[in-house]
């Protein structure tokens, strides 16, 4: 590889410079690394160590030779040392700096230069240690952490590219920001923690018996206060250098305190564990949002391979994952609500958890999860609070499509953000309906996400046809309609999902039902109530399915949700001749549930009603299975919509269920299959977490191993799904290609 510089020139030979100067070398991408420091000790130490190849005899001479020129000395000392080497600068020659803050060392450049050199990149490392001098160097100090650039409008692209390239040499990942904004950003997750350790541990030393509690000091106190043995001079130096932004930071954290104390003062408990509770989840979202990943963990990992191996029967009695509609709204509704809603059942997934988040931000104390119990201390139809920045819902459409209606009712402005793949997704089917109340609504580029909502406006009541059936634009309309003045209604093509009515009135609030058009007047009150989330009948159908077609099976569903809307594999089993029972019916939060018993009995092939399709829509995948299984012809029309989910699921479950030895055939709409003995063999998930379940359940009924290529996604919608097969009598190996 071709060298990046010829000649590196290092001034500051100290736990930066040397790290940065030993790694450069290590990797043999800048000819010749030279150091300067204005101690000569540290230069021949560092020669000694092999952290440079050279020292700077004369600082002079080395300026004018060098490509590329890194100043890793105090921020203070950045226009003295940047004055001592401006009459020997060549026009080429790249220059950077590694200090801690960035205004006031472009400033100091300004200063030196008059007009800053286009060759001029500011930077700084993100990493460190508490040891300073070049006897601390560590090559591998920057390795996978990141590095700040904060190119000037007066950099030149290859100036820019250089200074990144070298970072890139020491491992480090780059980012690029405004000197600004990268001020503000340090001033908060840096600069003043450090304070807060230095303040700490010099209040409590002052104390009389220090001796005694440093004695006892527990971990949280040294992990809290390590950093406080950081080099005082260069924390000084911080902090004359970014005062403005730390002190906004150190007043609105000084407000935070004093709120808190407030709250220990009064005994207000509930003030406390809002703050607590906030803070654990910030936390624990904090590293994935900063790290990009948010919401996103399972989407691109490796290869993960379910091998499902032939027979067995399934038996006993056990409970899938909860609801994720109704998770979702049992968060909404419980935070609008008077009173403390208790959870159960919560499907802790990352949909869900961006709508708890959500609300969390807006100022609800919401406890949990912790093994799907949720407590919810609601704060009425008017009481959230202006969250403290755009509120981010990671990849959920019904967190975003939903929200949008509520918060265009609220006093506060809002915007509302997600991930790339939400970010893809049509916003103005619910915008415009919303406009039409008197919302005030941006949607971004193409009517797509971020949505910029204003607040404090006064929307009226509207009937709305809906142009295409959707649940997300009706229950956003209904929200909106909570506080909008007069009757909001709505009217639907086709029956949809209706979850957001049945739960408005398990929270006590009136809503009109006539045939397709539902409504609801504003001026009520949502009172708390306690919901067990039903257990999701799309998780629960691989194991209606697996019982079904297995002989000897004798199986039992706990609290799966019965909603008149989703039974549609109920029916269709049935006319199939499944062996089905409805027990223990009842109604949780407005939603009707039961606990359905599922014993073997031999299914039979049947037109499938059209009328049943868009009831069971995402359970076709274990239904093409069931029909392999069933004697004689199934056929499955009207079901086009199946070609745009996750994957084309007529295709993909066509060419899987032939390698496995079915007689299938795929149609525009849906299939015709023939029931027969299954061979087993290799099949492909595409990544869709329904075909890989439905596969596995295939085994049951098939002589050799089925091998599931791409299930990772599994573990996002259903993860305990081979845990709970496995302990029903299926036999899955999950592990890595
Ligand atoms: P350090 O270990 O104390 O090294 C600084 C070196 O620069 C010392 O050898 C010092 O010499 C030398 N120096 C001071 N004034 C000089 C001058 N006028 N001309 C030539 N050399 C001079 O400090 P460091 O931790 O490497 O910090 C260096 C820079 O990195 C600072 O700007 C800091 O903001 C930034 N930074 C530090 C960290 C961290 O965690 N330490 C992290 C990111 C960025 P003397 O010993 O004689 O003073």
């Amino acid at each position: 590889m071709s060298n990046l510089v010829e000649r590196v020139l290092i001034i500051g030979l100290g736990l930066i410079g040397g790290s940065l100067a030993k790694a450069l070398r290590e990797q043999g991408c800048c000819g010749t690394v030279v150091g300067y420091d204005r101690d000569r000790d540290e230069m021949l130490a560092g020669l000694q160590l092999g952290v440079i190849d050279q020292v700077a005899e004369n600082l002079a001479a080395e300026v004018e030779q060098a490509n590329l020129i890194v100043l890793a000395v105090p921020v203070k000392a950045t226009e003295e040392v940047l004055s001592q080497i401006k009459p020997y600068l060549s026009i080429e020659t790249v220059l950077t700096d590694v200090g801690s803050t960035k205004g006031n060392v472009v400033e100091a450049a300004r200063r030196v230069f008059g007009e800053i050199p286009d060759t001029f990149v500011p930077g700084h490392p993100i990493a460190g240690s508490e040891k300073s001098g070049v006897a601390a160097a560590n090559s591998q100090l920057f390795n996978g952490y990141k590095v700040i650039i904060t190119p000037l409008p007066e950099s030149s692209a290859s100036a820019t590219r250089i200074v990144e390239q070298m970072w890139l040499q020491t491992g480090a990942i780059v980012l690029d920001m405004g000197v600004a904004r990268h001020d503000e950003v340090l001033a908060a997750t840096s600069h003043l923690p450090h304070i807060l350790a230095f303040s700490l541990v010099d209040t409590l030393a002052k104390e009389e018996e220090k001796l005694d509690i440093f004695r006892y000091a527990a971990g949280g106190f040294r992990d809290f206060t390590r950093i406080a043995a950081s080099d005082p001079t260069m924390w000084r130096d911080v902090c004359l250098a970014n005062k403005e932004p730390l002190l906004k930071q150190l007043d609105s954290f000084t407000q935070g305190l004093a709120q808190l104390r407030e709250a220990i003062e009064q005994g207000d408990s509930e003030m406390m564990l809002g703050t607590f509770t906030r803070a654990k989840a910030a936390r624990e979202h904090f590293s994935r949002i900063l790290s990009g990943t948010a919401y996103l963990d399972n989407m691109n990992t490796s290869n993960v391979v379910f091998r499902a191996q032939p027979g067995g029967s399934v038996t006993g009695t056990i409970r899938v994952p909860g609801d994720k509609s109704i998770s979702h709204r049992s968060i909404m509704l419980g935070s609008l609500a008077e009173g403390v809603t208790e959870v159960t059942g919560f499907l802790e997934g990352e949909d869900a958890l961006a709508t708890l988040q959500a609300f969390r931000d807006m100022g609800v104390v919401i406890e949990g999860p912790h093994q799907g119990e949720v407590r919810i201390h609601g704060v009425g139809l008017h009481g959230l609070q202006a969250p403290p920045g755009p509120l981010y819902v990671g990849n959920s459409g019904t967190t975003i499509r939903l929200l949008s209606g509520l918060l265009a009712a609220q006093s506060f402005d809002t915007e509302l953000s997600g991930d790339e793949s939400l970010s893809k997704r049509p916003m103005e089917r619910v915008a415009k309906p919303l406009r039409l109340m008197g919302a005030e609504i941006e949607t971004g580029e193409g009517g797509r996400p971020p949505l910029k909502i204003k607040g404090g406006q006064s929307l009226q009541g509207i009937h709305y046809d809906m142009p295409m059936a959707s649940a997300q634009v009706k229950s956003c309309l209904m929200l909106a309609g909570l506080y909008a003045e007069g009757t909001t209604s709505v009217t639907e093509p086709a029956p949809t999902r209706d979850h957001t009515e049945r739960m408005l009135t398990g929270f006590g609030y009136s809503v009109g039902v006539d045939e397709s058009t539902v409504s609801v007047q504003s001026g009520g009150k949502l009172t708390a109530t306690n919901i067990d989330v039903p257990a999701d009948i799309s998780s629960a159908t691989f194991f209606l399915v697996a019982a079904a077609i297995t002989p000897d099976s004798d199986l039992t569903l706990e609290h799966v949700g019965i909603n008149p809307t989703r039974v549609g594999v109920l029916n269709i089993l049935r006319l199939m001749g499944a062996d089905l029972e409805l027990l223990n019916e009842r109604e949780v939060g407005g939603e009707p549930v039961a606990d359905i018993r599922i014993r073997y009995a031999p299914l039979k092939g049947i037109r499938v009603p059209e009328d049943q399709v868009p009831l069971a829509i995402d359970e076709f995948p274990a239904l093409f299975v069931a029909a392999c299984c069933a004697e004689g012809e199934t056929v499955i029309t009207g079901a086009e919509e199946l070609r745009v989910k996750e994957s084309d699921r007529i295709q993909v479950m066509v060419d899987g269920l032939k390698a496995v030895g079915a007689d299938i055939e795929g149609t525009p709409d849906g299939a015709i299959i023939r029931g027969g003995q299954l061979t087993g063999g290799e099949v492909f998930a595409h990544g869709d977490h329904r075909i890989a379940m439905s596969f596995s359940i295939a085994a049951l009924r098939s002589s050799g191993e089925i091998k599931i290529n791409d299930c990772a996604n599994v573990a996002t919608s259903f993860p305990t799904f081979v845990d709970l097969a496995n302990e029903v009598g299926l036999t899955i190996h999950k592990g890595e290609a």
